[in-house]
Formats: structure tokens, C-alpha cells, sequence
């Protein structure tokens, strides 16, 4: 039996429109952009299981606080990067889009792991309540692969947002481990 017709709405998509700063200085902005990106305030937002990477991250053994952008605020009216981290379902998209409508502008979208990429697992033929993608409803800046990325890789998404506001990588890159010594042979 064919599954019946379902009204399909289309998704939301957020409205954003940055207006030029009223005091349009170089050396100014540069100051500010450099603040800025050292002052990353998150949402305290968490949709799935990457959410637990994302709580990982804020506590000591990664300590997010060491690139300034420990404050997860409960309030979007306070923040400026909201971190999507886990699966979006057509449900949950008008209040994700209006929740990115209330940050203040500049604001940032990092979204974090497959589900919040591409729909993840979810995406298959035939599935009609996940997103796929939560660039369909807002600009995303920084992509985080992984299901769930590791902690590491939530930083290096912080690491790549200070650079696009400030045009530089501002922490060294990660070393290369070195190679596995040989096996030791049994005598
Ligand atoms: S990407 Fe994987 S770990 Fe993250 S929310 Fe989806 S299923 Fe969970």
C-alpha cells in the first residue's frame, strides 16, 4: 500500500542582514574583531549526542575557557556563536530559526557533526522528518565532521571561526605524532 500524502511545509529559513558599523574604522575594527574572536559566548544549546562533546569540551581536560569561549549563555540575546550540535527534525527548525533570529549580530554558526551537516545516519530514502542540513535553515560559517567529532576537532572549529573574524590563526597547529617504533621482537 502507498503511504499517504503528507502536507509537506517548507522549512523555515532565517532572515539575517548585518548593517555596517556606524563608526567605520580600520584600526577600530580590527580591535574589535580581535575582542570578539577572543570572546566567543556559545549558546547553551544541544540537540543529540554530539551536545556530549560539545559539554566535554567546556569542562577540564579540553577547557574551551583556554580560547575564551566558555561562557554558554542560556540566553541567544547574549550570544554570539551558536554550536548545532546533533540532529535537527522539521519540528525543531522554526524554533531553531528563531533562536538564531534573536542572537545579535555578528553572529556565528558552527554546525557541529553529520547529523547537523547533512542529516547524518538519518539521511536515507524516504525520511521525512530530519533536516538535512541545517544550512537549509541558517548561513552556517565552520563545518565539523564526525558522528560525534571529537572535542578536538569542536576546537579546531573555534579555532577556524577566530580566523574568519580575524583573518589569521591565532593557536599553533596541532603536532604530528611520531611514528610507532618498530615491534620488538620475542627472543
Ligand atoms: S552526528 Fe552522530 S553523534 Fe552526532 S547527533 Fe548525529 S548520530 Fe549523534
Amino acid at each position: 500500500m502507498d503511504a499517504p500524502d503528507r502536507d509537506v511545509k517548507p522549512l523555515p529559513r532565517a532572515q539575517s542582514e548585518v548593517r555596517p558599523p556606524l563608526i567605520n574604522l580600520k584600526p577600530l575594527n580590527w580591535f574589535f574583531d580581535i575582542n570578539r574572536a577572543m570572546s566567543l559566548w556559545p549558546v547553551t544549546f544541544g540537540l543529540a549526542c554530539c551536545a556530549i562533546e560539545m559539554m566535554s569540551v567546556s569542562m577540564s581536560r579540553f577547557d574551551i575557557a583556554r580560547f575564551g569561549a566558555e561562557v554558554f549563555r542560556p540566553s541567544v540575546r547574549q550570544a554570539d556563536l551558536m554550536m548545532v550540535t546533533g540532529t535537527v527534525n522539521k519540528k525543531m527548525a522554526p524554533a531553531l530559526v528563531r533562536l538564531y533570529e534573536q542572537m545579535p549580530a555578528p553572529k556565528f554558526v558552527m554546525a557541529c557533526g553529520n547529523c547537523a551537516i547533512s542529516g547524518g545516519p538519518f539521511k536515507f530514502e524516504g525520511q521525512y522528518n530530519v533536516v538535512e542540513g541545517v544550512d537549509q535553515l541558517v548561513p552556517v560559517d565552520i563545518y565539523v565532521p564526525g558522528c560525534p567529532p571529537r572535542p578536538e576537532a569542536i576546537l579546531e572549529g573555534v579555532f577556524a571561526i577566530q580566523e574568519k573574524i580575524t583573518g589569521r590563526r591565532w593557536w599553533p597547529l596541532p603536532e604530528e605524532l611520531p611514528p610507532d617504533p618498530a615491534p620488538k621482537s620475542k627472543k
